[in-house]
C-alpha cells in the first residue's frame, strides 16, 4: 500500500475508475481493487467527486512525512581517551570532554549540535519544515 500511496502522491493524473473499482496511480498496473478500497476506507486518499481525480489526504501526507523523516541523535563521546583508554587532558591539564551530538534522519539529512539537546532541536526543526510545507499547501500561507 505504501508503494501505491507514494505513486498517487507523485502522479497528478491519479484517478478512480468506477468501472473497475481501482485507482490509476501512475504505476504500470492500477492499484488492486482491495488496495484501492482500503486506501479509501482508511481516509488515505480523497476522490474529487466532480472529475474522479484522486489525491492523498492530509492524514496520509502527514503519515508519510512521519515515516520518511524518522530522526535520532547520536550519543556524545564524553571523555576523550587515548589509544590505551586513558582519559586525555588538554594543555592546562583539564580532562577533555565532548558533548557534541549529531542528528540523523531516515531521508539522509544530517545535523549537528553542540550537545544532544541542540541536536534534538535541529531534528525537530527538520521535521517541522516538512509538516509546515504540507499544512501551508493545504490551508494557505496564513497557516
Ligand atoms: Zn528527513
Amino acid at each position: 500500500m505504501r508503494r501505491e500511496l507514494a505513486a498517487i502522491g507523485s502522479y497528478p493524473a491519479a484517478r478512480f475508475c468506477p468501472e473497475t473499482g481501482r485507482i490509476r496511480s501512475g504505476l504500470l498496473t492500477d492499484a488492486s481493487r482491495s488496495t484501492s478500497r482500503a486506501l479509501l476506507r482508511r481516509g488515505l486518499v480523497v476522490i474529487d467527486p466532480a472529475g474522479g481525480s484522486v489525491r492523498l489526504s492530509l492524514r496520509a501526507r502527514l503519515a508519510m512525512i512521519a515515516d520518511e523523516h524518522r530522526t535520532e541523535t547520536t550519543v556524545p563521546t564524553g571523555y576523550l581517551e587515548d589509544a590505551a583508554g586513558a582519559r586525555r587532558s588538554d594543555k592546562r591539564g583539564r580532562l577533555m570532554y565532548d558533548r557534541s551530538s549529531f542528528a540523523l534522519c531516515a531521508c539522509g539529512w544530517r545535523g549537528a549540535g553542540a550537545d544532544r539537546e541542540e541536536a534534538r532541536s535541529a531534528a525537530r526543526r527538520h521535521r517541522v519544515e516538512f509538516v509546515t510545507a504540507v499544512l501551508r499547501e493545504q490551508f494557505g500561507t496564513g497557516a
